[in-house]
């Protein structure tokens, strides 16, 4: 690639990036996006909830993005990594993964997340297909099936009565004995939830389709479907490198405008919310290309 410098480098070129790109690339901005091509949802079959992309594959949504923004030639992309973001005095320099360096005058960060696996032989083969993160992405198609919930805690017992909308047939798994209070179980056992304190040895699947979970002492359930909260880091390290700040639960913290803590830093998308969505991921690029437009524009008039 012949040009080094940019206006903007994008870091991530998903749904949320790309939104970035077109608001940038419409505002005659000279951009470069970076991706490494790994997005969170690359497994699930069907991405559901996108109004006008209902059904498509995670592929089809992202390819059919990517060709509105390469007609704004003002746009160019990197497949690969960014490995490395150095600030300086006025600019920022970004280091991919071979070896050469790029330099923008502003950056978004539009990297996703990475969902970490719990250590339960089938969870990852399922994840995205039979395993859910969300109802409103995938749960209309399981719904009234037998459905469990793996997660414990208060956030289990919220996330009971969002699913209890969707399905009657429901087990609360909590993989050993649950911390929930006696009034949260109680208030479980009202509606007929079933809880579900066996430790899980193993999920049993076809082709990612869970069948049933197995327990360390020998029992089994069937199940359709199963809803699970699990833990996430971010893709690219910002606090250290940058000195980005994050939220209490591991999001990159910005302010209305998409604006993080370190002058010039914009992110958008997964990386700075819980509301996981392709709808939200492209608003809030949308959102944050628009803003850095903006600072340019005071800057430079
Ligand atoms: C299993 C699953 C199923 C889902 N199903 C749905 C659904 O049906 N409907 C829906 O609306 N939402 C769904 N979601 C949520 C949705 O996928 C996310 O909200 C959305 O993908 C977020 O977009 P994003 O651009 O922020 O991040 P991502 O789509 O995760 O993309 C981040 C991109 O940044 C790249 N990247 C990261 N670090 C670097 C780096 N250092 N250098 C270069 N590139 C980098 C990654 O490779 C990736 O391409 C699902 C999520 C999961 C996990």
């Amino acid at each position: 690639m012949q040009n080094k410098n940019f206006d903007v480098i994008i870091i991530g070129g998903s749904y949320s990036g790309l939104s970035a790109g077109m608001s940038l690339g419409r505002s005659l901005r000279n951009v470069l996006i970076i991706n490494e091509g790994k997005p969170c949802n690359r497994q699930t079959p069907h991405s559901h909830n996108f109004i006008t992309h209902d059904g498509k594959t995670p592929k089809e949504i992202e390819t059919l993005a990517k060709a509105d923004v390469i007609q704004y030639k003002t746009v160019e992309f990197f497949e690969g990594r960014a490995e490395k973001i150095i600030r300086n005095e006025d600019h920022f320099e970004i280091e991919v993964s071979s070896g050469e360096r790029f330099y923008a005058k502003k950056i978004i960060l539009a990297s996703g997340v990475k969902d970490i696996m719990p250590d339960i032989p089938g969870f990852a083969e399922c994840w995205g297909i039979s395993v859910l993160h969300c109802p409103y992405c995938h749960g209309y198609e399981v719904r009234n099936e037998v459905t469990g919930i793996l997660a414990d805690g208060d956030m289990a017992f919220e996330f009971s009565k969002l699913i209890f909308n969707m399905t009657k047939k429901l087990t609360l798994f909590t993989n050993g004995k649950t911390v929930l209070n006696t009034n949260q179980i109680q208030i479980l056992k009202d509606h007929s939830i079933n809880l579900n304190e066996e430790e899980i040895e193993s999920i049993e699947h076809e082709n990612g389709k869970i069948q049933k979970i197995n327990f360390k002492n020998g029992n089994a359930v069937a199940l359709k479907a199963l809803y699970a909260k699990i833990p996430f880091e971010q893709n690219v390290e910002v606090s250290e490198s940058l000195g980005c700040e994050l939220t209490e639960y591991g999001f990159i913290k910005v302010d209305f405008m998409q604006k993080t803590s370190v002058p010039g830093v914009f992110a958008c998308g997964d990386n700075v919310t819980m509301m996981r969505s392709v709808a939200n991921a492209v608003a809030q690029g949308n959102l944050a290309g628009a803003m850095v437009n903006k600072e340019l524009s005071e800057e430079e008039f």
